[in-house]
């Protein structure tokens, strides 16, 4: 079986090692990627958990920059949740996580600069991969963990993500603690969300800037089993990142998919079952990131992500009470 490519795919070869059943995994090219994630209890966690990388994720995750406030645009704080370091959604810098998860595969297992073209069917019902390098395979099941725009997903579905009507620009501002003291003591630690152009922030930030359209599939997108095809994380259910979960269903989807192939005895049967209770689990985290595109797009956005935040809060501040 191969899988395309990188992070998460990574946790399926991880989980999976030692049993013979991932033979590559096929990625396009490094990329380091500045982006943080929440690594949350009962998915990326998990899936780290089981591929025996827990310890090593605890080295590298940060529960103390969990907090999140919220500013009006005239600068005033009009939420703070700045004691969160109880909670369970450490942030992680993604090229560190994915650092971690490469590390932890034979080096012979995955195959860089390895640009994944089509995938094309064979006449015995296994699959040929056409890569810019050459071909691969023949493959009894390939897994496309290729994200957004991947090359497998064509061979399931005929969907293809729609754009949000949101783009984030993203960028960086460098040594903020000291260039920025300002800035950085409105940050806390964690996150903020600002309702304002964001010149000043324009201003103090770095020549790294990378404009990220969000784009997402339909919510409950799925398709019908194809022998010898699946589909894990952002290529298999796109979502808008305002819940961030992205990451999370992405690692609980490599956790699950390895699950079934070490439990059952056919392979087809594992992939099907997998497929069935993926698409279910999906459901509502897509559901809240479609909700949290409209809230921001709503005339009423600051408000409803303020009344969102208090809740999350609340919700939080019972469940450490009980
Ligand atoms: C601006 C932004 C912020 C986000 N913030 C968060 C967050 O805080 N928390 C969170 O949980 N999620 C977040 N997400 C969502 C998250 O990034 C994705 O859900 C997650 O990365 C999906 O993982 P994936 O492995 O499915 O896809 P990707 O991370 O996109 O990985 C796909 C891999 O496939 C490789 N690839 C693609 N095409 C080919 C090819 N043809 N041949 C070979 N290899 C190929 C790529 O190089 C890449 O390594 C955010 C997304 C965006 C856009």
């Amino acid at each position: 079986m191969p899988t395309s490519a990188a992070r998460n795919s990574a946790a399926l070869g991880r989980i999976l090692l030692g049993d013979d059943l991932v033979q590559i995994l096929i990625q396009a090219a490094h990329q380091p990627d500045q982006r943080l994630d929440f690594i949350i209890a009962e998915a990326g966690q998990l899936a780290l958990r089981r591929g025996g990388l827990y310890e090593n994720f605890l080295k590298i995750a940060r529960y103390k920059d969990q907090g999140s406030r919220l500013y009006d645009k005239d600068g005033t704080l009009i939420f703070a949740d700045d004691d969160a370091d109880e909670s369970d959604r450490p942030e992680v810098d993604r090229t560190a996580l994915r650092q971690m998860l490469l590390a932890s595969l034979p080096a012979e297992m995955i195959r860089w600069d390895h640009r994944l073209h089509i995938v094309r069917p064979l006449d015995n019902g296994t699959y040929e991969l056409v890569l810019e390098s050459g071909t691969a395979g023949p493959f009894d099941l390939v897994v496309g963990a290729d994200g957004s725009w991947p090359r497998v997903r064509p061979l399931v579905s005929s969907y293809r993500p729609q754009y949000s009507g949101i783009t984030f620009i993203e960028f960086g501002i460098d040594d903020v603690d000291k260039s920025h003291p300002e800035l950085a003591a409105l940050v806390g630690c964690g996150k903020i969300g600002v309702e304002a152009d964001g010149r000043g922030l324009i201003e103090a930030g770095n020549d790294h800037i990378v404009p990220r359209p969000i784009h997402a599939l339909p919510v409950g997108h799925h398709w019908q089993n194809r022998l010898g095809i699946t589909l894990l994380g952002d290529a298999a259910h796109v979502m808008s990142p305002f819940g961030g979960e992205g990451v999370n269903a992405a690692m609980l989807d490599a956790a699950e998919l390895a699950r079934q192939l070490l439990e059952n005895e056919d392979w087809k049967v594992a992939v099907k079952t997998y497929e069935a209770e993926m698409f279910d689990r999906v459901i509502e985290p897509a559901e809240h990131a479609a909700e949290a595109v409209a809230t921001e797009l709503s005339h009423l956005g600051a408000e409803l992500t303020l009344q969102h935040c208090q809740a999350h809060l609340d919700s939080r501040l019972q469940g450490s009470a009980a």
